[in-house]
């Protein structure tokens, strides 16, 4: 979205609230400022001098989820996600708040497998579980190795095609057991499966703080590796990763990874899975946000 897009869609909103009853912040906290209407009136006020730049600007802008709900009660399709982020962009060197989260994400992303390793050895060496806690709240157990350094080519006795996957910072760093999953499903199906190891971050992280050119250079780094690749499908296991490199690739760079898809519609389609002959299957199913409004 370039400066002339952002300025039309923002002034295309008509300030019906159609919007405001669904959306998530607004939910929590009913401040117009923290509806999808209240955060458009505020960036078109900004845009047009009457709204100057503040702590409260940035906190109503940043506490935007993203989740996209506004976007699917729109009447007129004004691509309100689009719109944040771009609004993120412009404010980012205001917006103090988040200043050292940029600095350790752009630390963390020039060299992600060596921070990765430090963590583990720090991590390891500390002993004192007071900081342990402090470091990794959720005590998460991060695994020795990533799932991209356990995977690379995997080949069937009986090929009946190729997949290649996007396995996703989260996938690749926290939880590679699912990765592992899809792997063992996909190979039971008979399908060759790679794991590219030049793969980045989609870039979603960068985005959601306002570094659109860090975003840029990832998003050209994955089109170009991953559409090397002759595959009948790239699978990926992460619906937020899915959803910016469909929808938001080609509005970011003007194209996308060719032929991507989120790993439960490929499996639901090919499996044949049929629920309503499944008797006696209990399955609790977590629809993504951006699943849901977002790929759909
Ligand atoms: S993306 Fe979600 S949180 Fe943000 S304005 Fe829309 S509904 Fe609200
Ligand atoms: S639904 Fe669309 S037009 Fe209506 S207030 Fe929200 S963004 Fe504006």
């Amino acid at each position: 979205m370039n400066r002339s897009e952002y300025n039309n869609a923002l002034s295309r909103c008509v300030s019906c609230g159609s919007c405001k009853a669904f959306c998530t912040t607004y939910d929590n906290s009913p401040n117009e400022g923290m509806s999808a209407r209240g955060r458009i009136t505020l960036l078109y006020a900004y845009e047009k001098g009457r709204q100057p730049i503040s702590k409260l600007l940035n906190e109503r802008i940043y506490s935007c989820t993203l989740c996209g709900k506004c976007m699917k009660n729109c009447p007129l399709d004004i691509d309100i996600r689009e719109i944040i982020y771009h609004a993120r962009a412009n404010l980012q060197e205001s917006d103090k708040e988040r200043r050292f989260l940029r600095y350790i994400l752009k630390l963390m992303m020039r060299s992600p497998n060596l921070i990765y390793k430090m963590y583990h050895f720090i991590y390891n060496n500390i002993f004192i579980e007071a900081i342990k806690e402090k470091i990794n709240p959720f005590k998460i157990e991060l695994p020795q190795k990533t799932f991209r350094e356990k995977f690379n080519v995997i080949t069937p006795q009986r090929k009946i095609g190729r997949i290649v996957i996007f396995s996703g910072c989260a996938i690749n760093y926290i939880f590679p057991h699912i990765g592992e999953s899809l792997i063992k499903i996909l190979f039971k199906m008979g399908y060759e499966i790679i794991v590219p190891k030049g793969e980045v971050c989609c870039g979603t992280p960068f985005r959601t703080l306002g570094l659109e050119n860090e975003a840029i250079k990832l998003a050209k780094k994955n089109v170009c590796l991953f559409n090397k690749l002759n595959a009948e499908a790239i699978i990926s296991l992460c619906p937020s990763c899915t959803l910016t490199i469909k929808n938001d690739y080609p509005k970011l760079i003007g194209e996308s990874i060719n032929n991507i898809v989120d790993a439960t519609y490929f499996l639901y389609n090919r499996m044949n899975i049929k629920l309503s002959e499944m008797k006696n299957v209990k399955i609790l199913y977590h629809q993504p946000c951006h699943m849901k409004y977002g790929i759909g």
